[in-house]
């Protein structure tokens, strides 16, 4: 059974989801007292997200790629970074590393890709919908991606971080999602990722018309395929 590395902490509340998630289908595949061999390095959240307020993705990718070379060198055999955000860093992140970088979005793509959906609406923070780094990599799998409009972004971004980053979960945030799937399905979404973690502790296939692609989830599945605790679909 390989270790995984877990990079998270940002938010906690998404990598105890993660963490969750991992041992739950380790117990439902393997039985008996088997658990998922993790190492997670839980990152101090403030520190990163001052680093994005500040614009600052050097040294944000430099504390990052450390934090991978630790788990590497703590005994990792595959890392992966619980924040869709930070795959800002991602290229960093691998060339510190001698051992595979799971990238969110290639496993986000790859469960859109297992689907009929080929135009698909992207949900996230303010970075990750409008910085390239995010969309362009799901594109490369062959994938349209929309984005919601202006306010509909500034919205859905301070959900993440005056909400759920910090447990709160509102159902008026949850119609307020709802209402901008329904926007971006009007305008020709086959399919809504749900481009940062914690966005699936909001909504989930009920609060959408159209499949919903839970990058926590999704991530969570590929890692344990990727260490032999799961079979790959
Ligand atoms: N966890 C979030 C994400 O997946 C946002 C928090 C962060 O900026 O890392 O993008």
């Amino acid at each position: 059974m390989k270790t995984i590395g877990v990079l998270g902490g940002m938010s906690w509340d998404s990598s105890l989801e993660w963490y969750r998630m991992a041992n739950e289908r380790v117990r439902e595949r393997l039985g008996g007292h088997h658990s998922a061999r993790i190492l997670l390095d839980s990152l101090d959240f403030a520190e990163i997200e001052s680093l994005q307020a500040r614009d600052d993705w050097d040294a944000a990718g430099v504390l990052l790629a450390d934090h991978a070379r630790r788990l590497e060198l703590a005994g990792a055999d595959l890392i992966v970074l619980c924040t869709n955000t930070m795959h800002l860093v991602a290229a960093r992140i691998q060339a510190a590393i001698g051992v595979p970088f799971l990238h969110i979005a290639d496993t986000t793509a790859e469960a859109v890709l297992r689907t009929d959906a080929r135009r698909v609406a992207l949900l996230g923070t303010a970075f990750t919908m409008e910085r390239p780094f995010y969309r362009e990599r799901l594109e490369a799998h062959g994938i349209d991606v929309l984005v919601p409009a202006a306010e509909d972004r500034a919205g859905v971004h301070a959900v993440i971080y005056d909400e759920l980053v910090h447990g709160i979960i509102r159902p008026e945030s949850r119609a307020f999602y709802r209402e901008v799937i329904e926007r971006l399905v009007a305008r020709g979404a086959e399919g809504v990722v749900l481009g940062c973690t914690e966005i699936e502790l909001l909504v989930s296939e009920e609060d959408s018309p159209v499949p919903v692609f839970p990058t926590t989830a999704l991530h969570v599945d590929a890692a344990l395929a990727a260490a032999g605790l799961l079979a790959g679909d």
